[in-house]
């Protein structure tokens, strides 16, 4: 290994075998041989354990006899991004200092104005960076501009899907066309993660720079919008994650099949918002509930419908913004879609609700409001309700592209898994046929699939479910236990 230490290219014969396909080289080159430490840059993995990325990076300085630190950059204009969103990412960051702690691992966090990545580098002397993906547009912007100014190797970890996204090389059709390419693949990429501790610790030097996340990180920033308050019901990191995982794969995944689509029960996983903050990684929930069906084989079907939703159709997401550069608007849609759209953009709308008004749930539809005020004030919603929620703005507003930028803005600005993959892919199927085929013609969908509020509400008990989001708004808890932290 001291050997190696002061010429180590990227991809040398002794590192071959780690650069997998979930790896992908962004910068070339070698080592820097002065260089103090290995980084990794967390970006999308906020997570200590369970993440490809600490371990691809653990080997690496452990190859080079160097300590590894990880650094996360709190930035406080992150695209949509309000107080909601960062108190439950502060969160999950006391998690990820824990728990690489426990890898002799050290954790720095720099925040807003001094969270410059070229400074943090050239501070700590990288040898090399390693970092995660991230399909979305802006984020990538960042790592491509980090591959563009880093003078060291940069190598980044697909740590967030089961399946290594670039293997499935092409925009894709619908879950049908992907499920069977990512099922044929689970042997290989389903696995336990290696969980490596790093040999050597890092001393941090006097006086760097490093913020506490123990204390708010957002204190201070004055541009950030703090209308959006916090849900005390969610509590973000890995921990709480990894809790609620328990209690899904304990309790509630023998039920999963028939209550998934009861938005008045507490009957999915609602590990949506970790998995947006990467606080939980989709094979840790993967192999729980393998290990679950493992113990009691009549779990099979609630396990396959299950991974249809975690595997099939979050991946399908993730393809879907990885190939589709305007994965946020209208433009997306297939030409069917967009076709059938134009034909009917001159239909009447019987009812047309400004922005605010469905920001304010003051439509006429009592269902419609009550997923808007779960929205609102519990930073989520149930599946079925907003596949109802996204439609019925399509309904209700002069045109289609105002429509999607209706509901991206409020998905994005209320969601704690906003901002998301899915929740771009979720809009583009609810509105724009987007995976879907097309339905029989009726006014103003054209032949985008249509849901109506009287067989929607008959689909479940929508009273209770509107009950219980009408006691929500006004303070007072609903019936069933809705609230993961409970
Ligand atoms: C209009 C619309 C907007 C949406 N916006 C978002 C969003 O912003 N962020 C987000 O994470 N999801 C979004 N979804 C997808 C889905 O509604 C949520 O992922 C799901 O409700 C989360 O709850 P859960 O974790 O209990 O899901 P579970 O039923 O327990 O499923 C487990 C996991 O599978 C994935 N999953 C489940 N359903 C879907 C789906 N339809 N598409 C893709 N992945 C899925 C999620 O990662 C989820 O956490 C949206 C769907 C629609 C129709």
């Amino acid at each position: 290994m001291t050997e190696t230490r002061a010429k180590v290219q990227v991809v040398p014969e002794e590192w071959q075998e780690l650069i997998d396909a979930r790896v992908t080289v962004r910068r070339g080159g070698v080592s820097d041989p002065n260089g103090k430490c290995v980084v990794y840059w967390m970006q999308r993995a906020q997570r200590g354990v369970d993440n490809h990325a600490v371990d691809l990076a653990v080997k690496l300085a452990n190859g080079l006899s160097l300590p590894l630190v990880v650094y996360f950059a709190g930035i406080s204009n992150f695209p949509h991004a309000n107080l909601r969103h960062y108190v439950f990412l502060n969160q999950g960051l006391r998690d990820v200092e824990a728990d690489l702690a426990e890898r002799n691992i050290s954790f720095v966090m720099r925040r807003a104005p001094h969270e410059s990545h070229e400074r943090f580098f050239a501070d700590a002397g990288a040898a090399m960076v390693v970092g995660d993906e991230n399909p979305m547009r802006e984020p990538e912007r960042w790592r491509k501009h980090v591959a563009s100014v880093l003078k060291v190797p940069f190598l980044t970890v697909d740590t967030d899907v089961v399946v290594p996204s670039k293997l499935v090389e092409k925009a894709q059709y619908g879950a049908y066309t992907i499920r069977p390419r990512l099922y044929r693949l689970l042997p290989e990429y389903l696995h336990p993660y290696e969980n490596l501790k790093a040999a050597v610790a890092w001393k941090r030097p006097k006086g760097f720079l490093a913020d506490s996340v123990h204390e708010d990180m957002t204190r201070d920033w004055k541009d950030l919008d703090r209308s959006v308050e916090p849900v005390e019901a969610w509590v973000g990191g890995t921990h709480a994650a990894m809790k609620r995982l328990k209690l899904f794969t304990g309790r509630m995944l023998k039920d999963y099949g028939s209550q998934r689509n009861h938005p008045e029960v507490d009957g999915t996983s609602a590990l949506s918002p970790y998995l947006h903050y990467g606080h939980i990684g989709p094979i840790t929930i993967a192999l729980a509930v393998d290990a679950a069906l493992k113990k009691d084989p009549s779990l099979q079907e609630a396990r396959d419908g299950y991974f249809n939703e975690l595997i099939a159709w979050r991946e399908l997401a993730v393809n879907f913004v990885k190939y589709t550069p305007n994965y946020d608007t209208a433009d997306c849609a297939e030409n069917w879609a967009k076709q059938t759209i134009a034909e009917h953009a001159r239909d009447e709308r019987e009812h047309v609700y400004t922005l605010q008004q469905l920001e304010h749930a003051e439509t006429y539809d009592e269902l419609w409001n009550a997923g808007q005020l779960q929205m609102v004030h519990y930073g989520w919603m149930h599946n079925y309700v907003r596949m109802y929620w996204a439609k019925k703005i399509l309904e209700w507003t002069p045109d289609v592209a105002t429509a999607v930028k209706y509901a991206m803005h409020l998905n994005d600005k209320y969601f704690l898994d906003g901002r998301d993959p899915n929740g771009y892919a979720g809009i583009a199927w609810s509105m724009l046929g987007k995976f879907d085929r097309a339905w029989f013609e009726r006014p103003i969908f054209g032949k985008i699939r249509y849901m109506s509020g009287a067989s929607t509400g008959k689909k479940f008990d929508s009273k209770r479910y509107i009950r219980q989001m009408r006691d929500l708004a006004d303070g007072v808890r609903g019936t069933g236990s809705l609230f993961p932290a409970d």
